[in-house]
């Protein structure tokens, strides 16, 4: 760990204490039902970081009994949306005066940097709660003008308990994604962390505690997928899955769904971004964009610009000046302020992503740069390009959620938007152009639904953000994303003695 800078303190970057390890269930961190725990893996070094109580099916029934006396019976679908928009307030607050301590516990179990989950993760999600926050007191239905002698209106109402099932790419911002609408509308809710990441929910459930959510209404259970969040997604009291994750899992959730209760189902799934790159883009602008997209977070982020298209006159000098960037992109401990890529979340997923590289190789893609294991023990990988790939090759058209680039050449607009658009995924894609009527017909012809021209990972709490394809379903984001989380009512009564129809 070298010098401070970006305002980190040598003290801020220590590793913090294991606080919380156990479930949390009706406002108590409890043992599991079976006694058992699983361990968290520290991907710097591969070692043990604590072990965790391991949720099976029947703490997730617990913790659904306990969303469902909430829900029922509880105060916060019935308090006012004011008030429920004043405690998730005061929960952003707290968790404001913690963000060092949070982000430290995501570097230790995700590998991600530390700087980005105090000057991103944090804030970002700090602006979700907030957000929602604001929009609770704002959910209303219409008035209907109907046919004959009636009137109506809409109500809105929460869709009763939720279940959140999320990944560890991003283990505090999924949280505050998921959590922040549902707790808006009124909802109650079970979290299912992924089990590589299930620090900082634990500290989060303590945090909404105090801030003043009642028993019940926030539940988090670690645990397996196909234990814990089959659970969930097969609970006859579950109103509602919200689920981030592979396309695979995906699946199993909608299918679950289909054989229990009909719960109401979102998906955010998996993706093969495409960033467009066109001749007259700024060529340093666009090396730099382009390695933001895939070396961010080590490439483990759904919407990784993972296809680079490059149209041909500016070609050569790209590669040129994207293999130099990614030669100097610098990648080791996540605590160090100078680190731009730390280690990828574990060694699954660490021996998958080499293994895909691998498989570039021996498909004939021209590795340009990086491809091997670095910077000793734990899951290092250096930032990786493949040129002369072809749209057929394995790396061309599977999500291997890491460092590597596939970079592609094209001539025209025509050929770069067919392209782009052959992929079974529709998450995201990046344009880079001055023009405007190339941006505007790309942005149109896309099939994908999020769109960043001349910058990439722009998200925002009021842009919504979801999948075309097997991209998934829903939006989380924006206003709409309150949505999943509210059934619409329509109340209609007789009409008599209307001086007008
Ligand atoms: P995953 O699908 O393996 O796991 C996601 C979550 O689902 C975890 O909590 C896991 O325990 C749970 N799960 C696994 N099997 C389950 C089952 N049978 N029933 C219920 N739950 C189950 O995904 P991952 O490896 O954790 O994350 C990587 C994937 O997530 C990538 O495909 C990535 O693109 C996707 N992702 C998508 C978005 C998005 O917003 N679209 C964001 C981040 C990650």
């Amino acid at each position: 760990m070298g010098e401070i800078s970006n305002g980190i303190s040598k003290k801020e970057m220590k590793i913090p204490e294991i606080k919380f390890t156990k479930l949390f269930i009706n406002g108590s961190f409890l043992d599991s039902y079976s006694g058992k725990t699983f361990e968290t893996i520290d991907p710097r070094n591969g070692e043990v970081i604590a072990k965790i109580s391991e949720g099976n099916k029947e703490d997730v029934d617990l913790a659904v009994k306990a969303a469902r006396q909430a829900f029922d019976h509880g105060k916060w679908p019935r308090m006012s949306g004011y008030e429920r928009g004043r405690i998730m307030m005061k929960f952003a607050d707290l968790i404001e005066q913690h963000k060092e301590e949070l982000a430290a516990l995501d570097s230790i179990d995700a590998g991600k940097l530390f700087a980005a989950g105090v000057h991103g993760d944090i804030p970002h999600s700090l602006n979700l709660l907030r957000y929602y926050a604001g929009a609770a007191d704002k959910i209303h239905g219409e008035t209907l003008k109907l046919a004959g002698e009636y009137q109506g209106y809409t109500l809105k109402e929460p869709i009763g308990v939720v279940g959140h099932i999320i990944p560890w790419n991003f283990p505090t911002t999924m949280f505050f994604l998921k959590v922040s609408p549902a707790l808006a509308a009124g909802c109650t809710m079970i979290v299912k962390p992924a089990e590589q990441t299930p620090l900082s929910a634990l500290f989060y459930a303590h945090l909404a505690k105090e801030a003043g959510i009642p028993d019940g209404v926030l539940n988090v259970v670690n645990g397996f997928g196909h234990t814990a969040g089959a659970a969930i997604s097969s609970h006859m009291d579950v109103d509602a899955v919200s689920f981030t994750g592979s396309t695979e899992v995906g699946r199993l959730i909608m299918e679950a769904a289909a054989k229990s209760n009909l719960k109401s189902v979102s998906l955010e799934l998996g993706g093969k971004s495409p960033l467009i790159i066109f001749d007259d883009a700024d060529l340093d602008m666009a090396v730099s964009l382009a390695s933001l997209a895939i070396f961010y977070n080590k490439g483990e982020i759904c919407v990784a610009g993972s296809r680079v298209f490059v149209q041909e006159k500016i070609y050569d000098a790209f590669v040129k000046k994207a293999a130099e960037n990614a030669k100097n992109w610098v990648v080791g401990d996540p605590f160090d302020p100078r680190v731009q890529q730390g280690p990828q979340v574990d060694k699954q997923q660490f021996e998958k992503v080499l293994s895909y590289i691998e498989h570039g190789k021996r498909e004939g893609a021209t590795l340009l740069t990086g491809g091997k294991p670095c910077c000793g023990k734990g899951y290092y990988i250096e930032p990786t390009i493949f040129t002369d790939v072809k749209e057929e090759m394995m790396i061309a058209k599977d999500e291997i959620f890491g460092p590597v680039m596939s970079l592609m050449k094209f001539k025209t607009i025509e050929e770069a938007i067919e392209k782009a658009n052959a992929t079974k995924y529709g998450l995201a894609a990046g344009i880079v152009t001055k023009d405007l009527n190339i941006a505007n017909k790309v942005s149109r012809s896309v099939r994908a639904g999020s769109i960043w021209i001349n910058c990439y990972f722009a998200f925002d709490a009021d842009a919504p953000f979801g999948g075309y394809k097997l991209s998934g379903f829903g939006r989380d984001l924006g206003l709409n994303a309150l949505d999943k989380y509210l059934q619409v009512k329509s109340v209609v009564t007789p009409l008599y003695n209307s001086p007008w129809l």
